[in-house]
């Protein structure tokens, strides 16, 4: 599937392919505080299935606890990040946060993962009042 998007800020578009049967919902503490929220909604493209249009990301790399390296994109003028995707050279497989994805409305994710570091409300709010 085809997807295009941009930053909040307009600095950087980008278009990529995803797989939109490939699509998880991370509830680990890296993408809780790297997306300032509960959890982050990912959808993975296939090798170099990812394209910069016009501006150029900033490259934060993220160390895991197993020592494995990840490199972030974000637009460093407004902070809306873009994908995740193994650091060098070489073929990557983007992992695309939907967020800045113009049609994320149709990638529904279809399996959760770190869920031993889900927020215990996270799961909870279907319930909640609906104001506006
Ligand atoms: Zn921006
Ligand atoms: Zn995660």
């Amino acid at each position: 599937m085809q997807i295009d998007g941009g930053c909040h800020c307009g600095a950087i578009t980008f278009r990529a392919e995803v797989d939109p049967d490939d699509v998880l919902v991370c509830h680990c503490t890296d993408c809780q505080a790297l997306s300032g929220s509960a959890f982050r909604v990912v959808a993975f493209t296939a090798e170099d299935g990812f394209e910069f249009l016009i501006g150029t990301p900033k490259i934060y790399v993220k160390t895991a606890d197993s020592g494995n390296k990840r490199e972030q994109s974000f637009c460093a003028d407004c902070g809306s990040p873009f994908y995740s995707a193994d650091v060098g050279d070489g073929p990557k497989r983007y992992g695309v946060r939907i967020g800045t994805v113009r049609q994320r409305a149709e990638l529904a994710p279809k399996k959760q993962y770190y869920c031993g570091s889900e927020l215990a409300w996270a799961d909870d709010i279907a319930g909640l009042p609906r104001v506006g």
